[in-house]
């Protein structure tokens, strides 16, 4: 799970990390509210969404008093952002931070990340900071530092200094920095992050070493014991139709291509994506309906791949054995009713592929109700080959 900007600061701020001070803003008069109790001479308004980038996109501007500070306001709330990370369809602003400026002197990139090889926690630090690390990485690896961490003793002091060394921090500001990354680490931990990256961190012509970005990512499966971080999720954020699935159980996510699948068991489902793909379709989802589906939820789930015309075909790809493929017959029929006035047409090609329980009955049934668009396939390979080729053809 994602966060803001502004409440990654707020829980950072609780574990001791240096960040400015700031406030979130709902509104022009919020905003001028905040810049006018924090007294600073620059005062930055910053767009909050759930994406980086937005400095380049305009989103992140440097106000010299309180009329700016109402002009940028105005100008960023409801503004759709588009920056590399949102997409073409770029993000709508609904909040604001408001904070004091920083004197600053030099950008670093720190983050925690956990690291699949070794599987650890591990520190990654550059003095290339502000800009994309992914562009650091990919042309100047050695500007990329790195300490991987022993969970049981947990980021030693000396692999922090040692990091603030290679980082080129002055004298001055070592233990600041060290004790900034200490702090970063003990949030990560405490709160179950999957990431913490801090772009830039800061020094500052005072010698001060402060987290002048903040984003903070939750591990789903351990948000049952946060209950304050599971608060913060922001619905507007996030891609409606994963909320919708995820409230049916189904595991949904958006690919935004047009051939929609519904598989059960995630490794089929990747399977199924990368067949699609090989035969030159564009996936519109990844989905697992798992192996409770019921009618209901399968119903649900054609529906969801509809919704807004995203689908312009469909591929079913059951290997029933916990999953009854009777069941995905029923839903597919009810989802029918549901979508058709007459209950006996799709509005888009669906290709059936099953195979296993029960697959004799739900071939029947298939065929019994006869509703148009409906196609039986034998083989998976050939199912999408013929899903892709009717999305081409209606294309
Ligand atoms: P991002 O582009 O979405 O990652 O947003 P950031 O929070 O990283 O801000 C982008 C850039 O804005 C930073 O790299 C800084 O150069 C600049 N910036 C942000 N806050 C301040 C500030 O207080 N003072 C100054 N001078 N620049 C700032
Ligand atoms: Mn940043």
């Amino acid at each position: 799970m994602n966060i803001h900007e502004y409440q990654s600061k707020e829980i950072l701020r609780s574990y001791g990390v240096a960040v400015p001070k700031g406030k979130a803003a709902f509104s022009v008069e919020e905003a001028v509210e905040n810049a006018k109790e924090l007294g600073s001479n620059v005062v930055v308004v910053k767009a909050q969404i759930h994406a980086g980038g937005r400095g380049k996109a305009g989103g992140v501007k440097l106000a010299k008093n309180l009329d700016e500070v109402k002009n940028f306001a105005a100008e960023l709330l409801g503004k759709v952002l588009v920056t590399h990370q949102t997409g073409p369809e770029g993000k709508k602003v609904h909040r604001l931070l408001i904070e004091e400026g920083s004197n600053i002197k030099k950008e670093f990139y720190l983050s925690f990340v956990i690291d699949r090889q070794t599987a650890r926690v591990v520190m990654m630090g550059s003095p290339e900071g502000g800009v994309e690390i992914e562009k650091v990485a990919a042309e100047t690896p050695e500007k990329i530092f790195k300490e991987y961490i022993d969970p049981v003793i947990g980021l030693a002091p000396f692999q922090a200094t040692r990091m603030a060394y290679a980082l080129g921090f002055p004298q001055e500001a070592i233990r600041k920095a060290s004790g900034l990354m200490l702090k970063l680490y003990a949030a990560f931990v405490g709160k179950d992050c999957s990431l913490a990256e801090i772009n830039p961190l800061v020094l500052t012509a005072e010698d001060d070493v402060i987290a002048l970005d903040a984003k903070l990512n939750f591990d789903d499966s351990a948000l049952f014991r946060h209950p304050d971080i599971a608060a913060l999720r922001d619905e507007t954020e996030e891609d409606a139709k994963e909320l919708r699935a995820a409230k049916s159980g189904l595991n949904y996510v958006n690919l935004g291509g047009n051939v929609a699948c519904m598989v059960n068991g995630a490794g089929l489902a990747m399977a199924t994506v990368d067949i699609l793909k090989h035969f030159g379709g564009e996936p519109a989802n990844f989905l697992d309906v798992g192996g409770a589906s019921t009618p209901e939820t399968t119903a649900e789930a054609f529906q969801i791949m509809l919704d807004g015309g995203q689908a312009q075909g469909i591929f079913v790809n059951i290997f029933g054995g916990i999953v009854k493929c009777d069941n995905i017959a029923k839903g597919l029929l009810d989802a029918a009713k549901i979508i058709s006035p007459d209950g006996k047409s799709f509005p888009v090609p669906v290709v059936v592929r099953l195979e296993g329980t029960n697959v004799d009955i739900a071939r029947q049934m298939l065929k019994d109700a006869a509703v148009e668009n409906v196609m039986v396939a034998e083989t998976m390979e050939g199912g999408a080959e013929k899903i892709v080729r009717l999305v081409k053809n209606a294309n």
